[in-house]
Formats: structure tokens, sequence, C-alpha cells
């Protein structure tokens, strides 16, 4: 089942989102509905709050680049975090360009630390103490943030946030165009 998207504006995207235990009611369904929300609407990652569940659940999902043919693969890289928790930053903090499903058509640079130690549950409920860099690492961390009621424009330099402002004013009133069903806030 395709969910429509939360938007920038609506409450469930500030508040601290619950962690769940393994018997959390259907569970996979919701993972897979997840998955399936999350590619229906091009993205790379999605975290519950975005689907208007105050939970501590998030999906990755996004093609892998390699090096040597300089092409991105068929197969995507997907990664189900339950409750995860960073447990520490590694290496330099680097930009880069982020966009969110919550916020259509704001798209800017973020800087992040490069690599992260996560620990967190599959969904199976492994349970993972990785550490973490690239890609996975980037999507990790600004899904993670969305548990924790924040969004990726909300790490902008104060000048950069006031270019963006009517922006964000139209996507909170729900004026905005987008090839993904939304929820208006
Ligand atoms: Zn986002």
């Amino acid at each position: 089942m395709i969910y429509p998207i939360v938007g920038y504006g609506s409450p469930v995207l500030r508040k601290i989102a619950e962690p769940i235990d393994k018997d959390y009611p259907d569970l996979k369904q919701l993972v897979d509905d997840m998955y399936e929300t999350m590619y229906a609407a091009d993205g790379v990652g999605l975290a519950a709050p975005q689907i208007g569940l105050s939970i501590r659940v998030v999906v990755t999902g996004y093609p892998l680049y390699d090096e040597q043919t300089k092409t991105y693969g068929n197969i995507p890289i997907e990664h189900t975090l339950i409750n995860p928790e960073i447990l520490e930053s590694v290496g330099e903090k680097k930009y880069y360009n982020e966009g969110c499903l919550s916020i259509p058509d704001v798209h800017e640079d973020v800087l992040r630390p490069e690599g992260i130690v996560l620990h967190w549950f599959d969904a199976d409920w492994n349970e993972h103490t990785e550490e973490i860099h690239g890609m996975f690492a980037r999507v990790a961390q600004h899904e993670i943030d969305h548990l924790d009621g924040k969004v990726f424009t909300d790490r902008l330099s104060p000048l950069r946030r006031t270019m963006i402002k009517r922006k964000l004013a139209d996507v909170a009133a729900g004026k905005v165009r987008t090839l993904y069903r939304m929820k208006r806030p």
C-alpha cells in the first residue's frame, strides 16, 4: 500500500517519535509499505513520521555507484532501521545536496559527518552496530533527524533559511505540485 507523504508544516514531523518493540503489530507489512511508498515517490529514504506514524522506523534504498564503470547499479541497497541510534560521528563533516519528500522543490547543501557508528534493529529484529559511510550514512542521518522532529532545512544557515522561507510557507500551505500523493497539513 502506498501512503500519502506528510508535508512540511504537519505537527507529526515535529514530534519525537517513539521506539517500538518486536511485537509491533504488522511490522513486516508496514516496512513493505514504506519501501513501496518511498520508491513510488522516487525517494532514497523514508521515515515513519513522513507517513504520519510517530514511531522510530526508517527505510533506505538507493542504487550503488560503481567507481569503475561510473554508473549506478539497478538493484537498490536497502536497509530497514528500527530504533536507530547514532553512537558516534566518524571522519570529517561534508556538504551534500539534500532534498526531502516532505519538502518538495527544496534542495540545499547540508553539512554532516561523513561517517557514523550506528546501532539499529532490522525488520527480522537482528541487532546491528556498524560504522557506516557515504550514501548510507548520509541518508541515515537525514532520516534519523525526522525521528527527532527535525528536518534538513533546520540545519541550514540563517541566510539560506531566509532565502527558502517562501517555499517552505508554500509547502506548509499545501501549495505545491508533486508526482506523488501528499497529505495536506
Ligand atoms: Zn526527509
